[in-house]
């Protein structure tokens, strides 16, 4: 057998061992297969090497199989190892020329950005690199009553910590006086009328599909109005409606809203306007004149889209390709501000960046990297369909990142003391990564340790337990004052390893561990939990923001010297 096979055979079964936690001759096989397909006359001459090689890896535990990866072929680290990590692409765009696309992402606002708005800009921001285009960002600040300085500065934060990089900003209430001249096109054209109706019969109407009186008024009294808008009617008092079609099925249709007035400070421009354009008009007015190709919007919004069409026919602008996609959402997690505000507000969770939050602000805080949120949105792939995405899928991107990046230490939660003599030094020295280079800790020994209450449990007298990074220990005694005798450092396989804590340098933190809000409507009072718990004193070296691997609990981020938020398993 060539050698290089052999290699090629020995590398492929490392892959998949590390990818399944085991390998299988008929696998390697057919992988090899794959890459040297003139070895398919010889699969007799190689089966007993792969079936050999296959026994050996078998064999490795899966710190031995990365050993080796990290060390011969770093290259497999680097590679997708997973199949949902294959990034399906997104499908191509509809009639985009290159070097010509104009996408743009448009948050109101009007909260903190979460993972939902996540999906929206690197969908925006892959398209415009995949045809070498633009991405704008435009602050859809129409609704002064909602919106507030903070938010424009928080969307920013959020995209800049996504990498979502956008060419041009912008926000729509910079163009406040084209969109009046547009809202003007609309009145002299007839295309739309001013309504001074109350509410309550606007409603009807349109569920009983019924014009309005209004609609028949005069040009001239749809201008005199008009100009009243901006001086003497109160809010609530007089809109601009579209001329639709009151009896059409799609209800977006029935005379819909272009202009009202909002007396509200606008966070950018105070009251120097109080005549605001709605979201349907403001939206396809400047998606137009900004050069927009492709709009994506999610799909709740699809019935909007004969209106935003019929606005830009009127008027005779272009039209951009509107695109829907669905909308993220988690079992349990509300990704949506309209759910999230009120919980913030009433004091229901921490903050905007309480770690249950998909906030990008909790998500970041939480130890989710920007990396995972971006390949777990691509994964994704492109569809209409509204499923809720399963919040594991998010964590196994993250855990594939973090993994190499978290140092390992030990954190003992239910603390029960055992006493261990004989050991022969004062202090041990433990690796902070097992294959990779993150340096070593100097961890001082008394004869007291934490160890976990379940593991103590399991003690009994004359047993030996690994003592994971310390060596081997025999138990001695059980109960109240547990003790044992250090009997040497050899490895062995079959003896239960436990973590332990040394008792005079431990360090007391609190682990906050976020679970799911919601069951069904009903808010999770019990999800965030507090765990008090011991940990090395290394922990208070680690800078903030530190990612850590806790042995035998998870991974976790450092928060502060007093606290750590669990991220996942
Ligand atoms: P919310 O319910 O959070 O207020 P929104 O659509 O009103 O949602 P905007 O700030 O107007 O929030 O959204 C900006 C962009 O982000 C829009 O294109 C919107 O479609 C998209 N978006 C918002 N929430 C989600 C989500 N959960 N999944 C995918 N895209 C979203
Ligand atoms: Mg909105």
């Amino acid at each position: 057998m060539d050698a290089s096979i052999a290699d090629k055979i020995r590398r492929l079964a490392l892959q998949n061992s590390l990818e399944h936690g085991k390998t299988q001759d008929k696998i390697v096989l057919a992988k090899i297969l794959g890459q040297e397909p003139h070895l398919r006359t010889q699969v007799k001459d190689v089966m007993p090497t792969i079936s050999e090689i296959v026994g050996m890896v078998n064999q490795m535990t899966p710190e031995q199989v990365r050993a080796e990866i990290a060390e011969k072929y770093p290259d497999i680290m680097a590679e997708k190892p997973q199949k949902h990590e294959e990034r399906e692409g997104l499908p191509p765009l509809e009639g985009a020329e290159h070097g010509k696309v104009i996408t743009r992402f448009p948050p109101e606002p009007n909260g903190y950005p979460h993972i939902g708005h996540a999906k929206a800009a690197i969908i925006d921001e892959e398209y415009a690199r995949m045809y070498g285009g633009k991405l704008i960002l435009r602050f859809d600040d129409t609704n002064p009553e909602a919106e507030r300085l903070e938010y424009y500065a928080a969307i920013k934060v959020g995209l800049d910590w996504l990498e979502v990089k956008y060419d041009i900003v912008k926000n729509t209430s910079d163009d406040m006086e084209l969109l009046y001249a547009k809202g003007r096109e609309m009145l002299d054209g007839n295309f739309a009328y001013i309504c001074t109706c109350k509410q309550e019969s606007i409603s009807s109407d349109r569920r009983e599909m019924r014009a309005c009186k209004c609609s028949f008024g005069s040009q001239e009294q749809n201008n005199e109005r008009w100009e009243r808008m901006f001086s003497k009617y109160k809010q609530g008092e007089a809109i601009m409606r579209f001329r639709g079609d009151m009896k059409s099925d799609n209800t977006v249709m029935r005379d819909p809203v272009m202009f009202r007035i909002i007396d509200t400070k606008h966070p950018l421009l105070g009251d120097k306007y109080r005549v605001y354009p709605s979201y349907d008009f403001a939206v396809a007015i400047e998606d137009s004149i900004d050069g927009v190709t492709h709009a994506f919007r999610t799909k709740e919004y699809e019935l909007r889209n004969e209106l935003y069409y019929s606005i830009l026919d009127r008027l005779k602008m272009r039209k951009p390709k509107v695109i829907e996609f669905s909308r993220l959402g988690f079992e349990g997690m509300p990704v949506s501000k309209r759910i999230l505000r009120p919980l913030i507000e009433e004091g229901k969770v921490g903050g905007y960046d309480d770690p249950r939050l998909p906030t990008l602000e909790a998500l970041r805080r939480r130890g989710i990297r920007q990396d995972a949120i971006r390949k777990f949105v691509l994964s994704l792939g492109f569809t209409k369909a509204d499923t809720l995405a399963p919040f594991e899928t998010l964590e196994s991107f993250n855990r594939k990142i973090v993994d190499g990046e978290s140092v390992r230490l030990h954190m003992v939660k239910n603390p029960e003391a055992f006493r261990i003599t004989g050991i022969p030094s004062k202090t041990i020295t433990m690796h902070n990564h097992p294959t990779k280079d993150m340096g070593s800790r100097t961890v001082e020994l008394g004869e007291e340790f934490l160890v976990e209450q379940e593991d103590l449990q399991n003690f009994k007298v004359g047993g030996e337990v690994r003592f994971m990074g310390l060596g081997n220990v025999e138990i001695t005694r059980t109960g109240e004052a547990a003790e044992g005798r250090y009997t040497g450092d050899e490895l062995k396989q079959s003896i239960p390893k436990v973590h332990w804590v040394a008792e005079h340098t431990a360090q007391r933190i609190k682990i906050l561990v976020p679970s799911q809000l919601f069951f069904g409507d009903e808010f999770n009072e019990r999800s965030l939990e507090e765990l008090n718990v011991f940990t090395e004193p290394y922990y208070l070296e680690l800078k903030e923001g530190k990612e850590i691997q806790f042995v035998r609990f998870g991974y976790c981020r450092k928060d502060s010297s007093l606290q750590a938020i669990y991220t996942h398993k």
